[in-house]
């Protein structure tokens, strides 16, 4: 395995001085920021740098590719889910949907997840490491080349906790959003959080005003801490604190994620609790009914209840929508390819 640094791991700016101590001209960065992000996949494909500089590049650096080790397409709505093989063997997964808005990619931020939700499918096995910068732009470009959809939205709602591997994800939404890289609008760009609020207030400090998605799922701190443990850390007054602040230095409108579980959070007593929590005009709610997880007993909450707690929320001014199923034939929810692989592997 090379140990060389991969060369998608670095914004423009990186890369003018990694230009400087090569001794080579500043504007060399900007031909090979571009040529990265357009999805070369070898320096030879760089043509309009010399050979002698391509070969001082790869004598240094490396571009890493992500390999598609499966690929499955819904014949439902066309969604299609890629399992990626990492350089280190590893895998993550990302899903491309085609929604009237644009087409949109959901990706992983890191190989398997510490953050412990009882819920989820990624938090089975911990974390296995951050993924790098590039290998998180990779998701998108390789997803690009193989459907030939074009992508214009990204949510960072795959695999792993964004805000739990800051640094990286932070070079990879200015290179998303770079005029000269994937060039998506901050808008068009969502990151997803579980709750880490200290850091949520280092994204709104990054200046790229993305949209910001909390995953909060329960009103009541006790209930919360049982099921997301990283409540005990950042209780939901913080948490709250935290992405109104977002609201304030941004001027984007958050959106609050909530799994409807059955028999756990969909009481009309949460949704009462979770209006007057979110009280104001500031947030959306996106109910989710909760997708099965084979090695977790909990069970999405019946249709009846669903509306009750929709229609509740709405008729008394929280604007909340249900989130629409995609690629259900294909199991599209996230972290269940990557764990049947691991499990018929023998991981
Ligand atoms: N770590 C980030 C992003 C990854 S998960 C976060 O927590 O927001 C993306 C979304 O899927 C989160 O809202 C997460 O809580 C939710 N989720 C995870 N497992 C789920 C399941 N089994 N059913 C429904 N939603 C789930």
């Amino acid at each position: 395995m090379s140990t060389k640094p991969n060369l998608r791991n670095f914004t423009e700016s990186e890369l003018i001085s990694i230009m400087k101590e090569l001794g080579e001209a500043s504007f060399r960065a900007k031909q090979i920021f571009k040529w990265l992000h357009k999805g070369v996949e070898d320096f030879s494909e760089m043509t309009d740098l010399s050979k002698t500089l391509r070969e001082k590049l790869s004598s240094v650096y490396r571009i890493d590719n992500l390999k598609i080790e499966k690929k499955l397409v819904s014949s439902i709505d066309g969604t299609i889910k890629y399992l990626f093989r990492l350089y280190d063997g590893s895998f993550i997964e990302s899903v491309v949907m085609k929604y009237k808005h644009g087409n949109t990619i959901c990706v992983s931020s890191q190989v398997g997840c510490n953050m412990g939700c009882r819920f989820c499918a990624s938090a089975i096995g911990g974390k296995l490491r951050n993924l790098e910068t590039g290998e998180i732009t990779d998701q998108v470009l390789k997803a690009q080349k193989d459907s030939g959809l074009k992508i214009s939205n990204i949510v960072m709602m795959g695999i792993g906790e964004p805000l739990d591997n800051f640094l990286n994800v932070s070079s990879f939404l200015k290179n998303a959003n770079h005029e000269n890289g994937l060039h998506i609008s901050a808008r068009h760009i969502t990151v997803s959080t579980c709750g880490i609020a200290d850091k949520i207030s280092s994204l709104a400090d990054l200046g790229l005003p993305v949209t910001l998605s909390v995953s909060l799922h329960c009103p009541i701190n006790e209930k919360r801490s049982e099921i997301m443990p990283v409540n005990k850390k950042y209780p939901i007054e913080v948490l709250l604190d935290a992405a109104k602040d977002y609201i304030r230095k941004t001027g984007r409108r958050v959106s609050i994620e909530y799994a409807l579980i059955n028999g756990e959070t969909d009481s009309l007593d949460f949704a009462k609790k979770l209006l007057s929590l979110l009280e104001g005009g500031l947030f959306h709610v996106n109910l989710i009914p909760v997708n099965k997880v084979t090695e977790r007993s909990y069970r999405k909450s019946s249709q009846k209840q669903i509306k009750l707690f929709m229609d509740y929320l709405n008729n008394n001014g929280l604007p909340a929508t249900l989130r629409r199923e995609m690629g259900s034939d294909i199991n599209a929810a996230c972290g269940q390819l990557r764990k049947q692989t691991m499990e018929s592997r023998g991981d």
